[in-house]
């Protein structure tokens, strides 16, 4: 069985009516127990909890220096390439736009290797659109060995693939993926997703399960908040990491809660969230899934990001371009060919300061391999 099996169990029309009958009674009965049920998570979620954000906001606190004291990881993100065939109507790489498109050579992957390396940074994300032609496995795996040389932790955010070619990126120096299902309501699934390989939900859904199986050591998942009924999406986004994680227990299961940005492109979001429902988001995750990692990046702005690092984040990005070659590129020659529009423009310095006045620590590696030679 697949998580496919469980999520068709939940229809939207379903959905929408538990979380309308969840009562405060039940938000105070769910808050007084250890651990909680799917059905408990809904009801942190629902609409009734609003009112008991706070009490949620300790709990999760304390569950959270439990499980990684005060600790925030830091992360950024590498793109490599913007060519994609797919035409996902929220983002600014659809193949419909007329944007400049490129793809980092072998050298200029060394080049912004370097330029990232030298801030200190330990962990990179790897980023192309869907495009196989260009972006091949192998290309990706000549881009893994070369970031290898400076980067402890490389993981990846591109399309979705077997489990044999998960298996052969895991194999070269690949730790982590990241796969957005970007909405887990199938029915707006292909409206969102017209055209193109991503079109095929069912195979995008099972890719995180494929990686687990094929030995990556984190798997983060989510849902591109705004796309659809926020609380359905983040409902089954946190059934999908609580079936890997009781499925997988050796993964590190996370979960990362994106809210729509502003990006080249015309999109009319459905369900805008709004800040108190990011945290309360938030909080219902870290209660039901005590042990996940949660990341929130700069898509969100610096204020926000201070505030809500008591609350159960434990990953953070910094130094952040969505540009191909952002980091080694001067600023005049932008080609303002960005996914999307980043909040957070702090550098890794002033986050590892911005970190540290909270009475946080930041960490750039936690981990070290039994075997092998990082
Ligand atoms: S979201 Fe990803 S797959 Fe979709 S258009 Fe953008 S880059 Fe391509």
């Amino acid at each position: 069985m697949s998580f496919y099996n469980i999520c068709a169990q939940y229809d939207e029309e379903c959905l929408k009516e538990q979380l309308a009958s969840k009562t405060e009674t039940d938000v105070k009965h769910t808050l007084a127990q250890e651990q909680i049920s799917p059905e408990g998570f809904l009801t942190l979620l629902s609409p009734a909890a609003v009112p008991f954000i706070e009490d949620m906001a300790q709990k999760a606190h304390k569950l959270t220096l439990q499980h990684f004291g005060r600790t925030i990881t830091l992360f950024t993100p590498l793109y490599l390439a913007n060519y994609c065939t797919n035409r996902c109507v929220y983002c600014g790489f659809n193949t419909k736009n007329k944007i400049y498109r490129s793809q980092l050579s072998y050298e200029q992957v060394e080049s912004e290797a370097k330029v990232i390396a030298s801030t200190g940074m330990k962990n990179i994300l790897i980023l192309t659109g869907d495009a196989r032609a260009k972006s091949s496995p192998e290309y990706i795996k000549a881009c893994v060995e070369i970031l290898n040389k400076y980067f402890p932790s490389v993981s990846i955010e591109i399309y979705a693939m077997t489990e044999q070619e998960y298996a052969s990126l895991a194999e070269s120096g690949v730790d982590g993926m990241t796969m957005f299902q970007e909405t887990y309501n199938e029915k707006l699934y292909p409206v969102l997703h017209p055209s193109g390989p991503k079109h095929d939900y069912r195979f995008r859904l099972d890719a995180p399960e494929r990686s687990c199986k094929a030995g990556m050591r984190v798997v983060n998942i989510g849902a591109l908040l705004g796309l659809d009924e926020w609380r359905h999406d983040a409902f089954k986004t946190g059934l999908h990491a609580h079936y890997l994680q009781s499925k997988y227990p050796g993964v590190d299961i996370a979960v990362s809660l994106p809210r729509m940005r502003t990006h080249v492109g015309h999109f009319e979001q459905t369900c805008v969230v709004s800040d108190t429902e990011m945290v309360q988001n938030l909080l219902a995750l870290r209660i039901f899934m005590p042990r996940a990692g949660i990341t929130i990046s700069t898509r969100e702005k610096a204020e926000f990001r201070n505030n809500i690092m008591h609350l159960g984040v434990t990953k953070m990005s910094a130094g952040v371009s969505t540009e191909v070659g952002g980091h080694a590129k001067a600023e005049d020659d932008s080609d303002k060919s960005a996914q999307f529009d980043i909040s957070d423009t702090r550098s890794l310095t002033e986050m590892c300061e911005a970190i540290s006045s909270q009475g946080y620590q930041p960490v750039f590696k936690d981990w070290e391999p039994i075997f092998g030679t990082l």
